[in-house]
């Protein structure tokens, strides 16, 4: 049997055998430490149902979770990993690698798909910093039926889901994804840990399934909406908002009957505000 991949002793056996330098343009940092990878794969609820790992490197999470969900599928960006994985993942025969990006991939096929044969579906990462935000909003805007979402990001950017409405780290992602999901924090995790080492600490969050989510009738429009208002933050909603409708009257008029001073900056509006400012929008846009 051998040592996890995620041991400093094994990742550098992989690394050398295969010639392999972490490419930073796809935001390679590998997790040198078998106790936060496993705590991951613990937590993300995977157990008993099918896991989605976006970006599995060299397979360090890729094995934690192939040992405890029934499947595994991965989407990796890198090609020079072909071999790679095949190798450090030869034991297990529960895992299917695509080579695609991320951002490109079917999401909502493979979910139901996945769903159907495995009845749960999660997703576990450790996402490449150069794109979460990208990565987050096509999970959330896909709108498919996830049980959890388990991700390690930087610190910063996950500070902004549990961020407090008229906070600097209160943005659009704050208010898309708690549409769906409440956000957990699992755990902090020190720059030390990854080989190469980043220049920024991580955090780990847990995005689970609502209770009651929110109803919110035209999901696409709102979201577009509500990215539209953060757009540039020094600017008022008012000028994000009259940008967004192309009609300063009818961008003040549709916030003035939704109670929202003009005045004010889209970090100090509530999600109920910005129901309120979708359901007076879609009105007057349908008298018009
Ligand atoms: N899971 C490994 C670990 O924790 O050690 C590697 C994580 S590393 C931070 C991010 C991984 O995502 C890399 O393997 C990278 O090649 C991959 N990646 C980057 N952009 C991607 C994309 N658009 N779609 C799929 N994978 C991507």
């Amino acid at each position: 049997m051998n040592k996890p991949i995620a041991t400093v002793a094994r990742t550098n056996e992989i690394l050398k055998r295969f010639d392999l330098n972490a490419k930073k343009t796809f935001g390679q940092n590998f997790i040198i430490e078998p106790r936060i990878v496993e705590k991951i794969a613990e937590s993300s609820q995977c157990q008993d149902g099918a896991a989605i790992e976006i970006g599995p490197g060299i397979g360090a999470l890729t094995e934690q979770l192939a040992l405890r969900a029934k499947h595994v599928t991965c989407y990796e960006i890198d090609e020079r990993l072909k071999d790679v994985l095949s190798y450090s993942l030869e034991e297990y025969d529960n895992v299917e690698i695509i080579f695609e990006d991320f951002l490109n991939c079917d999401l909502k096929t493979k979910v139901n798909e996945l769903k159907e044969k495995y009845g749960k579906v999660v997703i576990a990462a450790n996402l490449p910093y150069y794109i979460t935000t990208a990565l987050l909003f096509k999970i959330f805007e896909a709108k498919v039926p996830l049980d959890a979402i388990t991700v390690m990001m930087q610190k910063e950017v996950a500070d902004r889901f549990t961020a407090k409405v008229s906070t600097k780290d209160y943005n659009a992602l704050s208010i898309i994804s708690s549409v769906y999901y409440d956000c957990v924090p699992v755990m902090k995790i020190p720059r030390t840990i990854f080989n190469p080492k980043p220049n920024v600490d991580s955090a780990v969050i847990q995005f689970r399934v609502k209770e009651q989510p929110l109803h919110i009738e035209d999901e696409q429009g709102f979201f577009e909406m509500v990215k539209a208002c953060f757009k540039q933050r020094r600017k008022t909603i008012y000028n994000n908002y009259r940008e967004y409708l192309k009609d300063s009257e009818l961008a003040q008029s549709i916030l003035k009957e939704a109670g929202i001073e003009l005045s004010a900056r889209a970090e100090t509006c509530t999600m109920e505000d910005f129901i309120r400012l979708k359901g007076v929008q879609d009105e007057k846009k349908s008298v018009r």
